[in-house]
């Protein structure tokens, strides 16, 4: 499990740079970060220096991994010399070393496959943990009246007929906890029936998931 992997188009940063550097290195290497760090910003990436002296290298990996960071930057003297650095990717864990000159470029090929990756991968949960559900009956069934619901239904979805009032809707968050979550759309199609809810003419498809 490597835990959180927050999306870049969500993620308070998209990448962060660790600069690892000595005391007699640490002035030339934070100088070549921040100016990595400058050019990324302009291809309008959201990136910080993690600059903090206060903590090592591999203490800053492990929390920026923790807070989600989609991708990080390492450079040490080496890599300022060679005129390279270090992309490590969060979701595979995957790292390259690139040209500086490559780096706001390839950088953003990263970002944008993870994006990608990320939303693939929720798509196909959603799909394998989908039940069709036509009543109330089976919305208590699926999710669970007073929380607790069927091993099925953790993280899964009910797809169902539904009127459409906020207040049916209330209902049923009342009931099972569960939440509408979308009217997918290319899913409205011949829709005849009676809300699962509440049993009035039914005006969408829907998905409902809990929350855990
Ligand atoms: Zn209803």
């Amino acid at each position: 499990d490597k835990g959180l992997v927050l999306p870049p188009s969500i993620s308070p940063e998209e990448a962060v740079i660790v600069p690892i550097y000595k005391n007699d290195t640490k002035a030339a290497v934070l100088t070549y970060a921040d100016a990595v760090s400058a050019q990324l910003k302009a291809a309008g990436v959201r990136v910080v220096v993690d600059s903090d002296d206060s903590s090592s290298p591999g203490w800053k990996f492990a929390e920026w991994e923790m807070r989600g960071t989609p991708l990080r930057i390492e450079i040490g003297p080496r890599d300022m010399q060679a005129e390279k650095l270090v992309l490590a990717r969060r979701d595979t864990g995957e790292k390259k070393i690139v040209p500086v000159a490559e780096a706001v470029s390839i950088a953003k090929e990263i970002l944008a496959d993870i994006q990608k990756s990320l939303y693939e991968k929720a798509k196909a949960f959603r799909l394998e943990h989908t039940q069709n559900v036509a009543d109330l009956p089976g919305l208590l069934e699926y999710f669970g009246a007073e929380g607790m619901g069927t091993a099925d239904a953790h993280g899964g979805f009910a797809r169902a007929l539904w009127c459409g009032s906020l207040a049916c809707e209330a209902d049923l968050k009342t009931k099972t906890k569960a939440t509408l979550r979308c009217l997918p759309l290319g899913d409205q199609e011949g829709i005849e029936g009676s809300c699962a809810v509440c049993g009035a003419p039914a005006k969408h498809r829907a998905l409902f998931a809990r929350n855990y």
